[in-house]
């Protein structure tokens, strides 16, 4: 560990306190670094912006992105207060960031109040066996978006 990578996560440690309380949400800080600087920041959201998505990975993400004007965090690196949820685990991987960094682990977040534990167990769980049932409706009409896709000419792959 390095001075830098300590510096990074305390400024996401910051931001977990600080976005807990203003009452913006959960104690949970995200910053995301690239060439040593940092390109974007978030902490969580869910309460102040009224979105179950606003977790502080997501925020950060977005916030890059926005910053680097693309939709990948290639050759980034993710520091975040805790070890991400299943939601933004799968952000992080559609974000492509070279490497993650995290301070406490989901038992720890599981103790404060926060378990994610039940998303994991649901996906082994047939969709429409779920606890938020998933079922299949028009699936042959909906296929045609994805025969439109693989015929466009001009698309970009990500
Ligand atoms: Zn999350």
């Amino acid at each position: 560990m390095t001075e830098d990578q300590k510096k990074y996560m305390r400024a996401a440690i910051e931001l977990a306190k600080d976005g807990m309380l203003a009452g913006n949400g959960g104690p949970f800080g995200c910053v995301i670094v690239k060439d040593g600087e940092i390109v974007g920041r978030g902490s969580n959201s869910v309460l102040i912006t009224k979105d179950p998505t606003a977790h502080a990975e997501v925020v950060a993400i977005r916030d890059a992105c926005k910053n680097l004007n693309h939709f990948q965090l290639e050759g980034c690196e993710v520091y975040t207060s805790c070890e991400p949820c299943p939601m933004c685990l799968g952000a992080i991987f559609w974000a492509r960031p070279a490497k993650v960094y995290y301070a406490c682990t989901k038992e720890d977040a599981a103790a404060a109040g926060f378990d994610d534990d039940f998303i994991y167990q649901e996906i082994e769980v047939q969709p429409e066996l779920r606890k938020i049932p998933m079922l299949s409706i028009l699936r042959e009409e909906s296929m045609k978006a994805f025969e439109l896709w693989k015929e466009k000419g001009d698309k970009t792959l990500y």
